[in-house]
Protein backbone atom coordinates (compact mmCIF):
# COMPACT_ATOMS: atom_id res chain seq x y z
CA UNK A 1 0.00 0.00 0.00
CA UNK A 2 1.88 3.57 -1.10
CA UNK A 3 0.46 6.61 0.79
CA UNK A 4 0.89 9.69 -1.38
CA UNK A 5 0.82 12.82 0.88
CA UNK A 6 -1.93 15.57 -1.09
CA UNK A 7 -1.49 18.12 1.32
CA UNK A 8 -0.82 17.81 4.97
CA UNK A 9 -1.77 22.09 5.77
CA UNK A 10 -4.60 23.04 7.79
CA UNK A 11 -7.18 25.69 7.61
CA UNK A 12 -4.99 28.44 7.44
CA UNK A 13 -2.78 28.26 4.19
CA UNK A 14 1.19 28.46 4.51
CA UNK A 15 2.04 28.87 1.44
CA UNK A 16 4.18 25.59 1.27
CA UNK A 17 1.32 22.98 1.75
CA UNK A 18 -1.99 22.65 0.33
CA UNK A 19 -4.98 21.37 2.48
CA UNK A 20 -5.75 17.52 3.81
CA UNK A 21 -5.74 15.14 1.17
CA UNK A 22 -4.52 11.74 0.78
CA UNK A 23 -4.08 9.26 -2.02
CA UNK A 24 -3.95 5.16 -1.15
CA UNK A 25 -2.77 2.92 -3.86
CA UNK A 26 -2.82 -0.53 -3.18
CA UNK A 27 0.23 -1.57 -5.67
CA UNK A 28 0.60 -5.13 -4.30
CA UNK A 29 -3.48 -6.07 -4.13
CA UNK A 30 -6.72 -5.38 -5.91
CA UNK A 31 -8.11 -2.45 -4.04
CA UNK A 32 -8.20 0.55 -6.57
CA UNK A 33 -6.84 4.21 -5.88
CA UNK A 34 -8.52 6.11 -2.98
CA UNK A 35 -8.84 9.34 -2.30
CA UNK A 36 -9.38 10.57 1.77
CA UNK A 37 -10.42 14.29 1.75
CA UNK A 38 -10.21 16.84 -0.72
CA UNK A 39 -9.00 20.47 0.92
CA UNK A 40 -7.78 23.29 -1.13
CA UNK A 41 -5.07 22.47 -3.32
CA UNK A 42 -5.60 18.41 -2.88
CA UNK A 43 -6.79 18.25 -6.69
CA UNK A 44 -3.96 19.84 -7.85
CA UNK A 45 -1.77 17.31 -6.17
CA UNK A 46 -3.93 14.92 -7.46
CA UNK A 47 -3.05 15.91 -10.51
CA UNK A 48 0.72 15.59 -10.13
CA UNK A 49 0.34 11.87 -9.62
CA UNK A 50 0.10 8.82 -11.90
CA UNK A 51 -3.11 8.25 -10.92
CA UNK A 52 -4.48 11.78 -11.85
CA UNK A 53 -8.43 12.93 -10.71
CA UNK A 54 -9.49 11.05 -13.79
CA UNK A 55 -8.25 7.79 -11.55
CA UNK A 56 -10.20 8.19 -8.70
CA UNK A 57 -13.38 6.64 -8.58
CA UNK A 58 -13.94 6.52 -4.89
CA UNK A 59 -13.40 9.73 -2.29
CA UNK A 60 -13.95 8.77 1.63
CA UNK A 61 -14.26 12.18 3.94
CA UNK A 62 -13.52 12.03 7.59
CA UNK A 63 -15.68 15.39 8.27
CA UNK A 64 -16.62 18.49 6.69
CA UNK A 65 -14.39 21.62 7.98
CA UNK A 66 -13.76 23.58 4.65
CA UNK A 67 -9.73 22.21 4.68
CA UNK A 68 -11.28 18.93 4.20
CA UNK A 69 -13.65 19.19 1.89
CA UNK A 70 -12.93 23.00 -0.44
CA UNK A 71 -11.72 20.89 -3.51
CA UNK A 72 -14.78 18.58 -3.90
CA UNK A 73 -17.15 20.84 -6.63
CA UNK A 74 -13.48 21.34 -8.08
CA UNK A 75 -12.59 17.48 -8.18
CA UNK A 76 -16.27 17.09 -9.91
CA UNK A 77 -15.74 19.49 -12.49
CA UNK A 78 -12.57 18.35 -13.76
CA UNK A 79 -13.51 14.78 -14.00
CA UNK A 80 -16.55 16.09 -15.97
CA UNK A 81 -14.38 18.26 -17.98
CA UNK A 82 -12.34 14.62 -18.63
CA UNK A 83 -15.41 12.30 -19.58
CA UNK A 84 -15.62 11.25 -16.26
CA UNK A 85 -18.86 11.30 -14.52
CA UNK A 86 -19.07 8.41 -11.94
CA UNK A 87 -17.83 9.03 -8.17
CA UNK A 88 -18.81 7.31 -4.88
CA UNK A 89 -18.45 9.71 -2.00
CA UNK A 90 -18.56 8.16 1.50
CA UNK A 91 -18.48 9.75 4.36
CA UNK A 92 -20.12 10.22 8.01
CA UNK A 93 -24.07 11.33 8.28
CA UNK A 94 -24.85 14.51 6.76
CA UNK A 95 -22.40 13.49 3.54
CA UNK A 96 -25.28 13.59 1.30
CA UNK A 97 -26.97 17.22 2.21
CA UNK A 98 -23.50 18.66 2.33
CA UNK A 99 -23.01 17.26 -1.45
CA UNK A 100 -26.42 18.52 -2.08
CA UNK A 101 -26.05 22.11 -0.49
CA UNK A 102 -22.33 22.20 -2.75
CA UNK A 103 -24.36 21.50 -5.52
CA UNK A 104 -27.54 23.87 -5.48
CA UNK A 105 -25.39 27.15 -5.28
CA UNK A 106 -23.86 25.70 -9.20
CA UNK A 107 -26.70 25.03 -10.96
CA UNK A 108 -25.03 24.69 -14.17
CA UNK A 109 -23.32 21.34 -12.63
CA UNK A 110 -27.02 19.98 -11.74
CA UNK A 111 -27.79 16.72 -12.94
CA UNK A 112 -23.88 16.22 -14.70
CA UNK A 113 -22.61 13.99 -12.49
CA UNK A 114 -23.67 10.26 -11.34
CA UNK A 115 -22.46 10.26 -7.79
CA UNK A 116 -23.02 7.59 -5.48
CA UNK A 117 -23.16 8.75 -1.89
CA UNK A 118 -22.90 6.51 1.14
CA UNK A 119 -22.95 7.56 4.89
CA UNK A 120 -21.27 5.49 7.54
CA UNK A 121 -20.75 5.64 11.01
CA UNK A 122 -18.35 3.62 13.42
CA UNK A 123 -17.81 0.20 12.67
CA UNK A 124 -16.77 -1.45 9.80
CA UNK A 125 -17.03 -0.87 5.99
CA UNK A 126 -15.60 -1.78 2.69
CA UNK A 127 -14.52 1.37 0.35
CA UNK A 128 -12.39 0.82 -2.67
CA UNK A 129 -11.54 -3.10 -2.25
CA UNK A 130 -10.04 -1.38 1.49
CA UNK A 131 -11.53 -3.03 4.34
CA UNK A 132 -11.95 0.20 6.42
CA UNK A 133 -12.88 0.21 10.42
CA UNK A 134 -14.25 3.69 11.19
CA UNK A 135 -14.12 5.14 15.06
CA UNK A 136 -15.81 8.50 16.07
CA UNK A 137 -12.74 11.00 17.11
CA UNK A 138 -12.60 14.16 19.76
CA UNK A 139 -12.85 17.26 17.00
CA UNK A 140 -14.90 20.30 17.16
CA UNK A 141 -17.50 18.29 14.73
CA UNK A 142 -18.43 14.80 14.26
CA UNK A 143 -15.44 13.56 12.64
CA UNK A 144 -14.21 9.53 11.82
CA UNK A 145 -11.35 8.44 11.69
CA UNK A 146 -10.12 5.29 9.57
CA UNK A 147 -7.97 2.22 9.60
CA UNK A 148 -7.73 0.80 5.96
CA UNK A 149 -6.69 -2.92 5.23
CA UNK A 150 -5.75 -4.14 1.45
CA UNK A 151 -4.91 -7.87 0.96
CA UNK A 152 -1.59 -6.68 -0.08
CA UNK A 153 0.94 -9.44 0.52
CA UNK A 154 3.81 -6.42 0.77
CA UNK A 155 1.96 -4.78 3.36
CA UNK A 156 4.13 -3.77 6.23
CA UNK A 157 2.76 -1.56 9.44
CA UNK A 158 3.10 2.17 8.86
CA UNK A 159 5.16 4.11 11.79
CA UNK A 160 5.28 7.38 11.20
CA UNK A 161 8.22 8.01 13.25
CA UNK A 162 10.60 6.22 11.54
CA UNK A 163 9.58 6.55 7.90
CA UNK A 164 12.12 7.43 4.95
CA UNK A 165 12.00 8.27 1.90
CA UNK A 166 12.63 6.15 -0.82
CA UNK A 167 14.51 8.57 -2.89
CA UNK A 168 16.73 9.73 -0.19
CA UNK A 169 18.86 8.22 2.96
CA UNK A 170 19.01 11.60 4.60
CA UNK A 171 17.59 11.28 8.44
CA UNK A 172 13.71 12.15 9.18
CA UNK A 173 15.71 15.08 11.26
CA UNK A 174 17.48 16.64 8.56
CA UNK A 175 14.53 16.48 6.21
CA UNK A 176 12.24 18.34 8.44
CA UNK A 177 14.48 21.08 8.66
CA UNK A 178 14.42 21.15 4.88
CA UNK A 179 10.50 20.86 5.05
CA UNK A 180 9.74 23.99 4.14
CA UNK A 181 11.54 23.40 0.81
CA UNK A 182 9.51 20.71 -0.25
CA UNK A 183 6.60 20.42 -2.34
CA UNK A 184 3.70 18.60 -2.25
CA UNK A 185 2.60 16.51 -3.20
CA UNK A 186 4.91 14.12 -1.36
CA UNK A 187 4.90 10.22 -1.80
CA UNK A 188 6.33 7.92 0.89
CA UNK A 189 6.98 4.54 1.60
CA UNK A 190 5.91 2.56 5.01
CA UNK A 191 9.18 1.77 6.95
CA UNK A 192 9.30 -1.91 8.06
CA UNK A 193 9.80 -2.61 11.63
ZN1 LIG B 1 -11.55 19.69 11.25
Amino acid sequence: MQVTFLGTGAAMPTGERNQTGLLLEDSGGDADPLLIDCGSGAMHGLAATDVGYEGIDTVLLTHYHLDHVSDLLPLLKARWLAGETDLEIIGPDGTGALIEGLLSVHDYMAGRFDLSIREVSPGSFSAAGYDVAAVETVHSMHCLAYRLEADDPTARRFWPTTVRSPTTSTSTTTRRRRSSARRWPATISAAST
